[in-house]
Formats: C-alpha cells, sequence, structure tokens
C-alpha cells in the first residue's frame, strides 16, 4: 500500500449522504383517505421504486406509501455500486445450494445489471452511470486462500472474470479477480427519473405514511392494508418493499434476519481512482469507487461493518476509513460521510417472493446483504413477472419459505440466541451513570428514577430521556454517538435522540421521558 503521509482530522462534524445533498426530490402528501388501487406497494427504496415503475409501465394502477420520505432509507444512503460480485459468495453458493442455484444467482444479478442500464438509456437518465471492472481482492494471507476458492468456484460457474495478481491502484494485493462489464451511479438520479415517470403515468406516491398490517383478506381475493393513522388501502396485491417487512404474515421474519451497519467517507483525493470498484473479501470490509461532486472526482471509501447497536465508538468507524482512504489517495477535503444498514438472511440469500407459501398477494423483498442495487432490482422484475402470470426462474433460489440446513440452521440459531442476550443483558445490566454527568452532545445509557434510560444531551445543554425499550419487541436500545440515535441491536429498528422512528421494524416511538427546553 501506498502509505501517504495522512493527517486525519477533517471529517464532517454531522453525517449526511451525498446522493441526497444533491438530488432535488418530489415530495409527496400523507395519505388521508381510504383508497382502492391495483398495486400497494410499501416503501419507497430501490426496491419499491423500480417495482412501481414496472407495474406502471405494464398498465397497473399503482400506490407507493412510504413511511417517512421517499429514497431516505437505505437507497438514499449506499455506495451504488451495481454488481454481480457480492464479495466472495460464489463459493458460499456453491457449497451450500449447489451449482445451478449458483449460477443462478450470477444471471439474475447481471439482467437486474442490464435491466438498468438500458432503462438508463431507454429514458436518457442523467445519473453518472459508468462501465467499470469489479476487483475482489485479498489484504492478507488468509484472505488469499478464502479469494483463491472464490476463483475456483468462478472457474466452476464460467462466470467471465480474470485471476490478477495485482490491483490497478497503489494497494498491496494477494491477489484479485476482475469482473469486467459492471457499473456503477447516482442512485437518487436514476430513481428520481424512475419517479417521474411513475407519476406522469398516473401513479400515487404517498409519504409520512407508516403501514402496519395487511392481514385482512377482503373475501373477494384483495387485500385491506391499514395505515398507523387507521386509513386503509384495498388492493389485488401488496408488496412489501419495506427493508424490513412491514407485516410478518406468519412468515417470521424477525428470526431469520438481522441488521449490519457501514459507513462511508467521501474523499476530495489527490491523486485520483483512474477505474474500476473495489472490495476486499475480509475484516475489516473496505470498499473503493468513484463519483463526481460539482465536475470534479471524489472517492466513497466504504466499510467497518457491525451488528446494528454494537459498534461502540461508532465515530472511530469513520476515522479508519478516513486514514485508509487518506493514506492511499490523499485527502484534500473530506466533504461527506454517511451510514446506513442492510439486512442479512440467515443463509445470506435475500427473501424475495410470497410472504408465505400459502399466499399468493402479498409479496416481500428484503435481506438484499449490502448487495441491494441489483438484488432490489430482481426482486421488481420477479413481482412484474408473478404479477403478470408470466414465468420467473430465479423463483425458487429467493422464496422467502425455503429451508436450507445448512448453514441456515446454524445462523438462524445464532441469531436467535444473540436476539435473546440482547434482550437479557439489557434487563440486567447495571446502569451507573446519570443524565448529570452527560457533556454537550454526548448521549449514553443512564439511570433514571431508578431505571435504565438514554439520555442525550445536545449542543445547547437542553437534556432529553427517552425509555430504552424498543417499541418492536423489547430489547435495549444503544447510543450511536456518530448518527447521535439509539439503535436496537435484535432487529436493527433506529430512534433519533428524542425517541422518534428514523427506521423500522419500530412503527412506534420511544417513550420520552424527560424534555428540558
Ligand atoms: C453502507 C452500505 C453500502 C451499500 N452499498 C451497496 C452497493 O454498493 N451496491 C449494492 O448493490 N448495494 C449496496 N448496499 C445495499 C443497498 O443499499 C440496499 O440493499 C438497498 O438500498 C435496499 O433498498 P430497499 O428499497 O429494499 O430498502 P430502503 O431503501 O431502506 O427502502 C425501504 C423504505 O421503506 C420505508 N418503510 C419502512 N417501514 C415502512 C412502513 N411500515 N410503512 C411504509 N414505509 C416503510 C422506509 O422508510 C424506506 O424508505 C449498501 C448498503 C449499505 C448499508
Amino acid at each position: 500500500m501506498n502509505n501517504r503521509n495522512y493527517e486525519s482530522g477533517s471529517l464532517p462534524q454531522f453525517p449526511q449522504s451525498m446522493w441526497r445533498q444533491t438530488t432535488d426530490l418530489p415530495t409527496f402528501s400523507k395519505l388521508e383517505e381510504d383508497i382502492q388501487t391495483d398495486i400497494a406497494i410499501v416503501g419507497a427504496g430501490i426496491t419499491g421504486i423500480t417495482t412501481a415503475y414496472l407495474l406502471t409501465k405494464a398498465g397497473f394502477k399503482v400506490t407507493v406509501l412510504e413511511a417517512a420520505k421517499v429514497l431516505d432509507g437505505t437507497t438514499g444512503f449506499t455506495t451504488a455500486k451495481i454488481t454481480s460480485q457480492h464479495g466472495p459468495i460464489y463459493n458460499k453458493l456453491l457449497e451450500h445450494f449447489g451449482d445451478v442455484a449458483a449460477e443462478l444467482y450470477y444471471h439474475a444479478n447481471e439482467e437486474a445489471l442490464r435491466f438498468i442500464q438500458t432503462t438508463v438509456e431507454e429514458h436518457q437518465i442523467d445519473c453518472q452511470l459508468t462501465v467499470e471492472d469489479a476487483y475482489l481482492y485479498a489484504d492478507s494471507e488468509e484472505q488469499a486462500e478464502q479469494l483463491r476458492k472464490e476463483w475456483e468456484a468462478y472457474e466452476q460457474l464460467k462466470i467471465p472474470g480474470e485471476w490478477c495478481d495485482s490491483l490497478p491502484i497503489p494497494l498491496k494485493a494477494y491477489g484479485a479477480i476482475r469482473l469486467p462489464n459492471q457499473a456503477q451511479f447516482h442512485p437518487l438520479h436514476y430513481l428520481r427519473a424512475l419517479i417521474d415517470y411513475i407519476t406522469a403515468q398516473g401513479g400515487m406516491v404517498y409519504e409520512n405514511t407508516t403501514l402496519e398490517d395487511a392481514a385482512d383478506n377482503t373475501g373477494d381475493g384483495r387485500r385491506r392494508l391499514t395505515t398507523e393513522s387507521g386509513q386503509t388501502i384495498t388492493c389485488k396485491y401488496a408488496i412489501s418493499a419495506s427493508h424490513f417487512p412491514f407485516f410478518d404474515g406468519g412468515g417470521f421474519y424477525f428470526t431469520r434476519l438481522h441488521a449490519e451497519r457501514s459507513y462511508v467517507v467521501a474523499i476530495e483525493p489527490e491523486i485520483p481512482l483512474e477505474q474500476g470498484m473495489y472490495i476486499n473479501c475480509g475484516e475489516p470490509k473496505r470498499s473503493l469507487r468513484s463519483a463526481q461532486l460539482n465536475g470534479e472526482q471524489v472517492i466513497l471509501v466504504g466499510g467497518e461493518s457491525h451488528k446494528t447497536g454494537k459498534g461502540e465508538c461508532t465515530f472511530r468507524h469513520y476515522e479508519e476509513l478516513e486514514k485508509f482512504g487518506g493514506q492511499l489517495f490523499g485527502a484534500k477535503r473530506i466533504p461527506y460521510r454517511w451510514s446506513t444498514q442492510d439486512l442479512i438472511t440467515v443463509d445470506e440469500v435475500p427473501y424475495i417472493g410470497t410472504i408465505t407459501s400459502d399466499v399468493d398477494n402479498v409479496f416481500v423483498a428484503t435481506g438484499f446483504a449490502k448487495w441491494g442495487m441489483t438484488n432490489g432490482t430482481v426482486a421488481a422484475l420477479m413481482f412484474r413477472d408473478l404479477i403478470m402470470g408470466h414465468n420467473n426462474k430465479y423463483t425458487e433460489l429467493y422464496k422467502p419459505s425455503r429451508f436450507k440446513a445448512n448453514p441456515g440452521i446454524k445462523n438462524f440459531t445464532v441469531q436467535n440466541a444473540d436476539v435473546a442476550k440482547e434482550w437479557i443483558s439489557g434487563k440486567v445490566e447495571m446502569i451507573h451513570r446519570t443524565a448529570n454527568e452527560l457533556q454537550a452532545d454526548e448521549g449514553s445509557v443512564v439511570r433514571h428514577s431508578g431505571k435504565r434510560a438514554g439520555g442525550y444531551k445536545d449542543i445547547d445543554g437542553r437534556l432529553f430521556i427517552v425509555d430504552t425499550t424498543c417499541t418492536h419487541l423489547g430489547c435495549e436500545v444503544e447510543w450511536n454517538e456518530a448518527e447521535r440515535s439509539w439503535d436496537c441491536p435484535c432487529h436493527g429498528s433506529r430512534f433519533n435522540y428524542k425517541g422518534e422512528v428514523l427506521e423500522g421494524p419500530a412503527t412506534v416511538n420511544l417513550k420520552l421521558l424527560s424534555q428540558e427546553s
């Protein structure tokens, strides 16, 4: 590695997504009445918007319902590489699912990538789409062993990659796999164009509309969805594109998903990243791609994954990425830093399909394991096909009700043991700190009226104390200092320092126990 003499310390004080800050997004009103529609799509990220686009194009009356603002979930904070190279995944798929499924996974994601390219061309979308080589590299001897196995999988599956002994950037690698003809883009410029198409064709979008339930069958084959403020949406098909499913429907998704956060810093480099997108195959995760900001190159340095609510000193993750990027490319300035989380299934393949095997009018797409640009698009293409009665060759691979004994069962046990541990440890933990000890702009678990509570003192010295029991399933939330949020280690719900929901599955705010004005 080119160890440039890099002095850190210029990270922005507050996190902000570069994609959101550089996109003029439309706003939509809250749903205030009962409505009927062909297709109700819950969630306006890449999955929901792409599904709405495809079904609008196919002639359906489509309604998108979003709890917060469009594209303000994980999609608004992604890194937006569009690739079928999802880390060292093909060897795992071969071992656990066999060659047919592994090959299907590759083709599903390649089709999604080509679909995005074709759509950009068809609508002439100005979204910085560039074709890039994707590199998966080993940055240690240990990782080299894993990478060699991955390369064998590429050969067996005839994935058109190439083995490289080194990288075209000044980063020492113990081997790499290059996959050509992959891509990167500005995800919100792309999705904004799809939203414009949907609304121009009469599709409806509602914001600030949180869906709570989809259990009600109307008796004539339709579904009735309910919002938290009591409005109903009667539809032929309901689609959960809400990241964590807004409706469980007996699928036990809360036992089969966990959330992991990752971080991104955008650096204005002294030496440019000439080409390619890069990711290592082990931990700590390091990801690189370039992007354009005001006509100049920035390099997005990503990584530092951890389970949500378990990041401890979360600001340190940004500092590690800043150091890595700064030493490699130099950093004149760091205009943005942000972080977000994605959901991971027990066997690491997303759940895409009907919510349970005996239901045919409620679909779900979740668990993209940080590869949702293509997998979210795979979901949209599948939902379009299924609703139109067309065959889709990827349904078995992604079927949410699948059961694979290995590694699913092990991860299932670990995930649920983790949840139980979090649940219990949060309840019995001894808390010694009190809110009076908090400094300005500091948050912590504190003792309040003899009980565990969450305290945050803002920069003006005002104190906010919340009940730390997550309103989803009762685990105890933890403080995330870099985002100033309360994060739940069990299923990834997040709340701001006033206790307001930032991210589901929780839909109800934490109780605000006290607030100083
Ligand atoms: C740091 C990071 C980097 C990543 N980089 C890449 C990458 O380079 N390439 C790649 O392919 N993938 C990447 N991913 C993964 C990818 O960003 C996600 O998989 C994808 O954006 C998920 O999209 P989505 O539409 O399913 O969810 P979201 O974008 O989260 O959208 C879901 C929406 O549903 C709404 N919602 C939730 N509950 C309700 C409710 N009850 N009622 C109504 N609305 C609701 C939310 O408010 C949200 O807007 C990355 C992930 C992370 C964490």
